[in-house]
């Protein structure tokens, strides 16, 4: 995959109504996009997926909605009022802005290519014979860059952790970092930003006070701990779940909807017994890849990434990363955020959040494992690794979404070969017959190939197409879109036929 498809994903995107970008026609508002007809589709079958892979198939795991607006003392308690904040630069020449620490992986990555460069080269010198592993280990360039990369990545991480703005200055002035835009190292000084918005809740400007949008979904989940507890019937180990809209005012939002300023969070919050997070930690570690596994796309496109730099309230990290089509990046995290959130909680609020557990006959702070992944990241990640260009034999070309069936917007359109003939209505009584089931579309305009082409397009599973012959046998044409083979069915026989496919029960089996 490279930039080029990137571009291609994008506009394909908008062009059959998946994306589009936030406020069009007055120019578009930055890093904000809006879902059409097709990607609202796939956006709530992913959710579903998710939803049902958390919430139903768990009995330990119940579910919430929080309002985005919480009391301002939430994000005092959990760090990000103080905290919350990347380091940014601005170059004086072009007016850009960085994130600091962005610049300097950036450095890494060209160190990394250079790696890459050097093993291209020498596997053509050495032909069948070449060793990666051992040219990797013993050519001394190679050494000179891994050096570099391992003391550029000590001092960045140190510089973070210490939150020394002063250091990674430094770092950038050292690498002789440039603008990409003016080409300058004209810096200013690095400083920090907060990517929280705020805004006024409040009648009179007296009496208003500053709220937040929120900046994650998980604290929704820690303020009602008690509530759930109360009201449910959940025994620890047991998990709170929310889908839920996230804000943040990222420095820079590049990539489509990678990054965005507004966007969707879904996560899950799994309390356990102090002592047993690691245990936990594994085993969602282990669920989370399955539930990705499962939509059947090349296991090649994911990886864990074990963070060894932690965040202070963590004790153990690690990314999903899936391979996008500008490289791999992180999907998913999945942390374990030991008992500091609601320890903060019941600091700030004066309230207990504690569970006495009936086994042990001891009350105590949960520990928490969550599982933490963007909605709108992954819509990506089934977008890029569903879209294909395939040469067909006549040597023309098709683009196909192979999504998988059950997350498709569109699982059947129905086709009447002409309008004629009673064609239509043929084809209207079997749409009226399979929406009650499936999501289902209707289309009877242009040729039946460039039909079947647009539904290929969407990642639409079946087409069924009524002919002629419809009237005097009732029989269909059911055509697959990822073969395009076809076969003749009776129409009564429809619905088992493609049931199996759509059903979710199949990938949630193979999720777990
Ligand atoms: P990144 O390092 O990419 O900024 P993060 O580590 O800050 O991400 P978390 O705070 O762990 O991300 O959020 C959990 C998930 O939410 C991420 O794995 C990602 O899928 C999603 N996410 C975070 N920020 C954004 C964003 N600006 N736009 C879209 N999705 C996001």
């Amino acid at each position: 995959m490279s930039e080029d498809i990137f571009k291609k994903i994008t506009s394909h995107a908008k062009e059959y109504g998946f994306i589009f970008p936030s406020s069009e026609i007055y120019d578009g508002l930055s890093a904000v996009y809006d879902y059409g007809p097709n990607g609202v589709q796939l956006k709530n079958n992913i959710k579903e997926y998710w939803w049902k892979a958390m919430v139903q198939i768990h009995e330990n795991i119940v579910g919430i909605d929080a309002a985005i607006f919480m009391h301002p003392k939430v994000w005092k308690a959990s760090g990000h009022v103080d905290a919350f904040h990347d380091p940014m630069i601005d170059n004086k020449d072009s007016k850009k802005r960085y994130r600091a620490d962005n610049l300097i992986e950036g450095y890494i990555e060209k160190l990394q290519q250079k790696i890459e460069k050097e093993v291209k080269k020498a596997s053509k010198r050495f032909g069948e014979n070449f060793d990666k592993e051992k040219f990797l280990s013993e050519s001394p360039r190679v050494q000179k860059y891994k050096n570099q990369i391992r003391e550029i990545e000590n001092r960045l991480n140190n510089a973070l952790e210490k939150q020394d703005l002063k250091a990674l200055k430094e770092l950038i002035d050292e690498l002789e970092i440039t603008d990409p835009v003016s080409g300058t190292r004209n810096w200013t000084e690095v400083k920090y930003f907060n990517l929280m918005f705020d805004t006024r809740m409040g009648a009179t400007s007296e009496s208003a006070s500053t709220v937040y949008l929120r900046p994650e979904t998980a604290q929704g989940i820690f303020v009602n701990f008690n509530n759930v507890l109360k009201t449910s019937r959940v025994k620890i180990p047991f998990g709170i779940a929310q889908i839920g809209k996230a804000f943040r005012n990222e420095i820079i939002a590049r990539q489509f909807i990678f990054r965005m300023r507004e966007f969707e969070q879904m996560e899950m919050q799994f309390f356990v017994r102090p002592g047993q997070e690691m245990k936990w930690f594994e085993h969602w570690k282990n669920k989370r890849l399955q539930w990705h596994l499962a939509l059947g796309f090349d296991k090649n496109f994911y990886r864990f990434h074990d963070h060894e730099q932690l965040a202070h309230y963590a004790n153990a990290a690690t990314d999903i990363e899936f391979k996008f089509p500008f490289g791999f990046k992180e999907l998913e995290g999945i942390h374990s955020r030991t008992d500091f959130d609601l320890k903060m909680h019941e600091q700030y609020s004066g309230k207990k959040l504690r569970y006495f557990d009936p086994e042990t006959q001891e009350t105590y702070i949960p520990y928490v494992i969550e599982t933490s992944i963007g909605l709108d990241r992954m819509f990506l990640a089934v977008l890029s690794a569903s879209y294909q260009i395939e040469k067909l034999d006549d040597g023309s070309e098709r683009i196909v979404l192979k999504l998988p069936p059950v997350l498709a917007p569109n699982k059947v359109a129905i086709l009447p070969l002409v309008k004629k003939d009673g064609l239509k209505e043929l084809a209207t009584e079997i749409f009226d017959n399979l929406k009650w089931e499936y999501q289902t579309v209707y289309d009877d305009k242009d040729a039946i190939g460039r039909r079947y082409r647009r539904q290929d397009a969407i990642g639409t599973p079946f087409c069924i197409t009524v002919d002629h012959q419809t009237k005097d046998d009732q029989t269909v044409t059911l055509r697959y879109r990822d073969s395009m083979k076809q076969e003749r069915v009776p129409v009564e026989r429809l619905s088992e036929i493609i049931k199996d496919k759509l059903h979710f029960k199949h990938l949630l089996q193979s999720s777990h």
